[in-house]
C-alpha cells in the first residue's frame, strides 16, 4: 500500500527533562518507532537536556537502554538503534541556572523546524520559556510542547498560560493530551463528519444518552503521594474525558483545521451545565487480602482524594438539551477499557406481536485496549416459529475489518510529536479550552471540600461504588459493562 503519511521536515527537537520517566518510557521510544518508519528526516536531531551531568555518549547509552526496556518488538534491531542514537545529543542544562544555555544556543539550527518539549514539572515552564528567549534559542517560528497537568485549577492554569504567553504566541504552544493522539479518537471525527448515516441522528431527538468510561486496572502504586494531590477529577476528567465529550458533542467545524475544531470544542465546554451534587459520585478503592487500599497507597489514612469518579452532566444547547452524558473513570477497576457508548432512543412502537423488549441501537466506540466500533442493530432471529427479534452487533474492529494495514502501532505520543513538527495544532488543547474546562471542574471540587464529602469505598476489580451504578439505575438506565 502506498503510504499517504504527510512527510515532516528536518527538525531539531530539544527535550527538557530528557532523562526523566516520560522521556525514557514514551517520548524517545516513540521517536525511535518514527525513525523506523522513515518519519525522521536525515539530519534531524533530538537533544536531551536536564541537570544530570553527562555527555552525548552517556545519553545515547541511556536511550539504548530505554528503547530495550520500553521500545516493544522493534527494539531488537541493533543496527537501527545505532543509527537512531547517532541522531541524539545531550546538553546539561539547569532550568533555573545559566550553565549550558549558551551551548544549547550554539547547537540549535534556525534554518530547520525547532521544537522544545517541556517534559519537566510545570513549575519550571516559566524558567525555561524565559531562558529560551533571553539566550535567543527560540524565535517566532519555534514550537513549545507542554505536558499535563496544565494547572491544578483555573487560577494556576491562567498563570501558566500567562507565563507562556509572555514569550510565545498561542500558535507556537502545543498542550499535549495524549488521548487526542489515539487513532480512534480521531476516528470519532471521521465517523461523525465523514458519514451521512450518523449525523442526522446525533441529537436529542434520537439519542437517549451517552456514556464515556475510562477504566484502569492499575492503582496509584508508587506515585500515591503525588496522585493524592490531584485525584481522578483533575487527573482524568478535566482533560481526557472532557476532550472525548467535546469530540462526541461538538458541532461540525467548517473544516478540519486547528482553530475551527477547537472553537467548536470550546463551545461544548462552555455549554456544560453545573453538576448537581447528587449527580456525582466519588470513590476510593478498598484494601483486599492481596493489595493495599487507596489510602495505604497514598500514605494518608485520612485522604479524601478520589480514585474514582462518576457523574451525570448536560449540555445546554439545541442539539443536546435534555440528553444526559454519564462520565466515569477510576483505578483498580475490573478491566482496562476506554469506550464511548451512544445509546439511541427506543423505537416508538413495535409492530411485532409479543415483542416487548425495548430495542435500541447502540453505537460503542472502543478506544483501548482494542480500537474499534460496534453498532447494535435489531434483526429477526433466524429460524422458523414467527417473528422473534434479537439484537446483534455489527462489529467493526479495525484490525479485522481493514487487515494488517489497520494495525498502525503508532503510539499517541509519536503521532502528536510529529504533528508538532508539521505545525498542526488540531489535536492539541488551546489555552482557552483548558481554562474553560477548569472553570467547570473547579466548583465541583470546591463543593466536595465545602460539604466535607468523603469518597465511597469500592472493591478492587469491581465497577466502582454502588452509588455510581445507582446514578444511572434511578433513571432507568445502566452502565455498559466494563470489559476488555
Ligand atoms: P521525572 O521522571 O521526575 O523527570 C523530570 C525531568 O526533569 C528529569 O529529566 C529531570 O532531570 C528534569 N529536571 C528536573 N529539574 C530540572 C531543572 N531544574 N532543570 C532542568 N531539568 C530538570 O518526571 P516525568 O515523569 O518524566 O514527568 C515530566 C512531566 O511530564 C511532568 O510535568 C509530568 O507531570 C508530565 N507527565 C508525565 C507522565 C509520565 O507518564 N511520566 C505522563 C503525563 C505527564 P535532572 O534531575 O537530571 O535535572
Amino acid at each position: 500500500m502506498v503510504s499517504r503519511v504527510i512527510p515532516v521536515e528536518e527538525f531539531d527537537l530539544v527535550i527538557f527533562g530528557g532523562t526523566g520517566d516520560l522521556a525514557r518510557r514514551k517520548i524517545l521510544p516513540g521517536l525511535f518507532r518514527r525513525f523506523l518508519s522513515n518519519q525522521m528526516p536525515a539530519g534531524s536531531r533530538i537533544i536531551g537536556a536536564a541537570r544530570t551531568d553527562m555527555d552525548s555518549d552517556g545519553y545515547r547509552q541511556m536511550i539504548r537502554e530505554a528503547i530495550a526496556e520500553f521500545g516493544g518488538d522493534e527494539s531488537k534491531d541493533k543496527e537501527c538503534i545505532e543509527k537512531f542514537v547517532a541522531q541524539l545529543h545531550y546538553i546539561p542544562v539547569d532550568a533555573k541556572g545559566t550553565g549550558g544555555w549558551e551551548e544549547l544556543h550554539d547547537l540549535i539550527r534556525f534554518e530547520v523546524v525547532n521544537a522544545f518539549y517541556f517534559s519537566v514539572a510545570p513549575s519550571l515552564f516559566g524558567d525555561l520559556a524565559e531562558r529560551l528567549h533571553s539566550f535567543k534559542i527560540a524565535d517566532d517560528d519555534s514550537r513549545v510542547v507542554v505536558e499535563k497537568p496544565f494547572g491544578r485549577d483555573l487560577e494556576t492554569a491562567k498563570a501558566l498560560n500567562a507565563t507562556l504567553a509572555e514569550h510565545f504566541d498561542e500558535s507556537q504552544i502545543y498542550r499535549i493530551d495524549h488521548y487526542l493522539g489515539k487513532e480512534t479518537v480521531q476516528n470519532l471525527m471521521a465517523v461523525r463528519f465523514g458519514n451521512m448515516l450518523f449525523e442526522p441522528l446525533w441529537n436529542n431527538h434520537y439519542v437517549d444518552h451517552i456514556q464515556i468510561t475510562v477504566a484502569e486496572t492499575v492503582g496509584v502504586g508508587g506515585r500515591g503521594a503525588y496522585y493524592d494531590q490531584s485525584g481522578a477529577m483533575r487527573d482524568m476528567v478535566q482533560n481526557h474525558l472532557m476532550q472525548l465529550l467535546c469530540l462526541i458533542a461538538m458541532e461540525s467545524p467548517s473544516m478540519f483545521d486547528a482553530d475551527a475544531v477547537r472553537d467548536e470544542k470550546l463551545k461544548v465546554i462552555r455549554a456544560l451545565q453545573a453538576v448537581e451534587p447528587h449527580h456525582i459520585v466519588r470513590g476510593q478503592y478498598d484494601a483486599n487480602k492481596d493489595s493495599p487500599s487507596y489510602r495505604d497507597d497514598a500514605e494518608d489514612p485520612r485522604s479524601h482524594t478520589e480514585s474514582f469518579v462518576a457523574l451525570r452532566c448536560e449540555i445546554a444547547n439545541w442539539r443536546w438539551a435534555g440528553v444526559p452524558f454519564y462520565l466515569r473513570t477510576g483505578k483498580k477497576l475490573k478491566a482496562r477499557s476506554s469506550e464511548i457508548i451512544v445509546v439511541f432512543k427506543d423505537i416508538g412502537h413495535s409492530i411485532f406481536p409479543g415483542d416487548e423488549k425495548r430495542h435500541r441501537n447502540i453505537l460503542s466506540i472502543q478506544l483501548q485496549p482494542n480500537e474499534g466500533m460496534q453498532l447494535q442493530v435489531t434483526i429477526k432471529e433466524p429460524g422458523p416459529g414467527g417473528m422473534r427479534l434479537i439484537d446483534v452487533p455489527l462489529d467493526m474492529t479495525f484490525a479485522e475489518a481493514l487487515g494488517p494495514d489497520a494495525e498502525d502501532s503508532t503510539d499517541a505520543y509519536e503521532r502528536l510529536i510529529m504533528d508538532v513538527i508539521r505545525g498542526n495544532q488540531t489535536l492539541f488543547m488551546r489555552g482557552d479550552e483548558v481554562e474553560a474546562a477548569w472553570a467547570w471542574t473547579d466548583p465541583l471540587i470546591e463543593g466536595w471540600k465545602a460539604r466535607g464529602d468523603v469518597p465511597k469505598l469500592y472493591d478492587q476489580g469491581s465497577s466502582g461504588p454502588e452509588d455510581a451504578l445507582m446514578l444511572m439505575h434511578r433513571e432507568g438506565r445502566r452502565w455498559h459493562e466494563i470489559k476488555e
